[in-house]
């Protein structure tokens, strides 16, 4: 028999931000499935007066190089507008988000409200652990938001995590404190994606 396709995440810069000084990277991150091409979070609209003290520098999917068409899932870690902003594009197709995110994005003061509710955006509304794709789960891990949610993907060896801001930085999974990063700790994962970071984070080699 031969081997199934492997899964593939491929990083996409989005933007970068300024934050303490220095310039923060945004990635959104494809992952092609044998079933599917899954998009996990979807970077900054245009610029906003709500995010101008961030000083976003953006390179949105829609001008990209990247075919919005070929996306058959979106997966929103969580709502916050550099995670969005782009659901627009993505009308028609299901994006699964964590119940909990959905109700405390469309709350006052919590992200951009019309990047979350753009004309014929539909979400799949989650109440914890769900398989996406034989070997592709979202799973919560709050911490960063209350209802921020991961991304395992299953390698046959250690899963690899699409973690979005579970971790905004590398410290946060070197010295885990929330449940989420705990939770991502303790999958022993291979390495993890995430949202503001160029590199993946792997575990300490002891
Ligand atoms: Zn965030």
């Amino acid at each position: 028999m031969p081997a199934p396709a492997p899964i593939t995440i491929t990083p996409i810069f989005v933007a970068d931000l300024l934050a303490g000084g220095k310039r923060m990277p945004v990635y959104a991150h494809v992952i092609d499935h044998p079933d599917a091409r899954v998009l996990v979070d979807t970077g900054i609209k245009e610029l906003h007066p709500a995010a101008a003290d961030l000083d976003p520098r953006i390179r949105p999917l829609s001008t990209q190089d990247f075919d919005v068409g070929a996306v058959d899932i979106v997966v929103n870690t969580h709502l916050h507008f550099d995670h969005c902003g782009e659901n627009h594009l993505f009308a028609g197709k299901p994006i699964y988000v964590q119940r909990r995110e959905l109700e405390d994005a469309r709350a006052d003061g919590y992200t951009i409200p019309e990047w979350v509710d753009a004309p014929g955006v539909t979400y799949e509304a989650l109440d914890g652990e769900h398989e996406l794709l034989p070997g592709l789960r979202l799973v919560p891990a709050p911490g960063h938001s209350d209802g921020m949610q991961v991304v395992v993907v299953e390698t046959g060896r250690r899963p690899i995590v699409v973690g979005g801001d579970v971790a905004v930085w590398f410290g946060e999974l070197d010295e885990p404190s929330t449940e989420g990063q705990l939770l991502v700790r303790a999958l022993e994962p291979e390495l993890v994606w995430l949202t503001h970071e160029h590199e993946p984070w792997r575990p300490p080699t002891v």
